[in-house]
């Protein structure tokens, strides 16, 4: 342990983490002021350079952060640093979140028994495709077919062939929570804003289960009560009607309607 590794999780300054001065001074990581916002019940502020941090990290020693750390696990997309923080013990997440009809997002930290809802799966997109037709050169056409010019008529009218493909888009997962006054704070993730390739359906992945594994320790203890319906599933549910939408079997209103029943909406 030195003053260029966190004294609680040992990873270098050089890792694009910020670092702040502890009682001893020793140093402490951000990642690791993030858990211990689970062990408070509360986040600081959002910016990271935020006197509130660093004023804490001042406060406690490194012997605080190495036993306050321990147990809490935490995932962080490194693209644009947004995290979710898991403490186990106490029962709280920490992530990025925003009041439901609120753009304002910042750090906050939740008990797991206000999460109401999760929400997970891949965005789609109508694109159209194929064009309008001639209708003026079919016309133009029309009136000449009297004339020697028959068989240019099939060549010069073109067909209508508009129509609406459906286009993967990225990956979403929402997470609900009641506060205790009533109202809903909503903690989003985008995957593949900039395109969905591997690495996005990658990180999505990652994500998505270690936010399940929430739900996992969450349900256990109520082996009474009947389960409540996981509400995990629903993405693999969407999948199937989706395929049946690209077999034809299903419209895209009974799709968008099927959809919208599974996700609660
Ligand atoms: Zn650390």
């Amino acid at each position: 342990m030195d003053n260029n590794h966190c004294c609680a999780c040992g990873i270098g300054e050089c890792m694009g983490h910020w670092f702040f001065k502890t009682a001893d001074k020793m140093v402490v990581c951000s990642n690791c002021l993030l858990k211990i916002q689970t062990v408070l019940g509360k986040a600081f502020k959002m910016t990271l350079t935020d006197k509130e941090e660093k004023a804490f990290a001042k406060s406690h020693t490194s012997d605080y952060f190495i036993e306050n750390v321990k147990g809490i696990e935490s995932i962080t997309d490194l693209k644009d640093g947004l995290s979710f923080v898991v403490n186990y013990e106490k029962k709280t997440i920490l992530c990025n979140c925003r009041k439901q009809g609120n753009p304002l997002a910042g750090n906050a930290v939740h008990r797991f028994d206000q999460i109401i809802k999760y929400e997970n799966g891949q965005n789609t997109y109508e694109v159209q495709k194929g064009n309008a037709g001639h209708p003026i050169m079919r016309a133009i056409v029309g009136n000449a077919i009297a004339g020697p010019a028959g068989a240019v008529v099939g060549a010069m009218t073109r067909k209508d062939t508009r129509r609406t493909e459906t286009r993967q888009g990225e990956y979403y997962i929402n997470l609900y929570f009641q506060e205790d006054d009533g109202s809903v704070s909503i903690a989003s993730k985008l995957f593949g804003q900039d395109g969905v390739n591997q690495n996005a359906s990658m990180e999505y992945a990652k994500f998505e289960a270690f936010i399940k594994k929430v739900f996992t320790v969450e349900e256990e203890p109520n082996d009474a009560a009947p389960a409540p319906s996981n509400p995990i599933p629903a993405a693999d549910e969407i999948k199937k009607f989706k395929e049946l939408l690209d077999m034809g079997a299903i419209t895209q209103e009974e799709y968008d309607a099927k959809k919208k029943q599974l996700l609660g909406l």
